[in-house]
This record gives structure tokens, C-alpha cells and sequence, in this order.
């Protein structure tokens, strides 16, 4: 068995809660923040991530991963409203060997239509101006 690494504060997602980086975020509060997936396998392939620096479920406060849940949730009614889903595929991978490419725990909220499969992971980058049009109609759906 690999002994789980420490947090690494320099990983994509730290960056992203620091500001450093760009996303195009779709939802706030003072413990997580939902943003879209800049390679979605759907559209409106939403992250949730914890503003806590945990690495993955093995090392993040219970508490800080109901709050998760619960935004994932809250992600998860509106993407359905927002892209006419016939349903939701939730996805979160804990270390490489689990399928974790990223290093801060983060939930995958995908809105899937029936009939139609996912890309593969990591498969094409979106353009900024359709990630920006899906992340208007996912916040106007979760502040309606
Ligand atoms: P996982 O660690 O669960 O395998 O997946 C990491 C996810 O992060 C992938 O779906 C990938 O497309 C996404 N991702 C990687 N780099 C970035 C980035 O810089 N910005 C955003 N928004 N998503 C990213």
C-alpha cells in the first residue's frame, strides 16, 4: 500500500480558489466554490471542490465533504434544469491509482442525455466562449 502524499498548495485547483488562475465559476459560498470543467465530458461538466485544502476524501473533514454534497446537489438540480438532462453522472476519484488527476478534492457533476456517452477524460479543451454561455445558463438555473 502507497502512503497517501501530503496536500500540495501549487495544484490547478489551489490556484483556481487563490485567484491565480482562471474559471469560470458558477457557484460561491464561504466553504466551496463549483466551477466548469475546462475538458467537459458533457456539456456543463461542473466541478465542486472544497475551498479546505484536502487532497481527496482520504484526508478532508467530514464536514467540509457534506458541505460538498450538499453544493453538488444544489449543482446537480439546476445543471439538469439548465442543459434539458435526462439524468446526472456523479464522478469523484481519489489518488492515481483511484483515477485522480488532480490533486484537491473536487466532485464531477455531468448532465448526461439518454443515448448519448461521455467523452473520454481530458479528451479536447472547450472554447472560453461556450464554457462562459454554459456557466451563465447554470447560474441563472441555480439562482431561479
Ligand atoms: P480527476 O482528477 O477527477 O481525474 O479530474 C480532474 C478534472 O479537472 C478533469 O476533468 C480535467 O478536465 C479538469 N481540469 C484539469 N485542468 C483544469 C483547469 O485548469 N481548469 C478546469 N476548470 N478544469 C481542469
Amino acid at each position: 500500500m502507497t502512503a497517501t502524499p501530503a496536500y500540495d498548495p501549487q495544484n490547478i485547483f489551489a490556484r483556481i480558489l487563490r485567484g491565480e488562475l482562471p474559471a469560470h465559476t458558477v457557484y460561491e459560498d464561504d466553504k466551496v466554490i463549483a466551477f466548469l470543467d475546462i475538458m467537459p465530458r458533457c456539456p456543463g461538466h461542473t466541478l465542486v471542490i472544497p475551498r479546505a485544502p484536502a487532497r481527496n476524501i482520504l484526508d478532508i473533514a467530514p464536514e467540509d465533504l457534506a458541505h460538498v454534497a450538499t453544493v453538488a446537489k444544489k449543482v446537480a438540480i439546476a445543471a439538469k434544469a439548465a442543459f434539458a438532462a435526462d439524468g446526472i453522472t456523479i464522478q469523484q476519484f481519489n489518488e492515481e491509482a483511484g483515477g485522480q488527476v488532480v490533486f484537491h478534492l473536487h466532485v464531477h457533476v455531468i448532465p448526461r442525455h439518454s443515448g448519448e456517452p461521455m467523452k473520454p477524460p481530458a479528451s479536447a479543451m472547450e472554447k472560453p466562449e461556450v464554457l462562459a454561455e454554459h456557466a451563465q445558463r447554470l447560474r441563472a438555473a441555480l439562482a431561479g
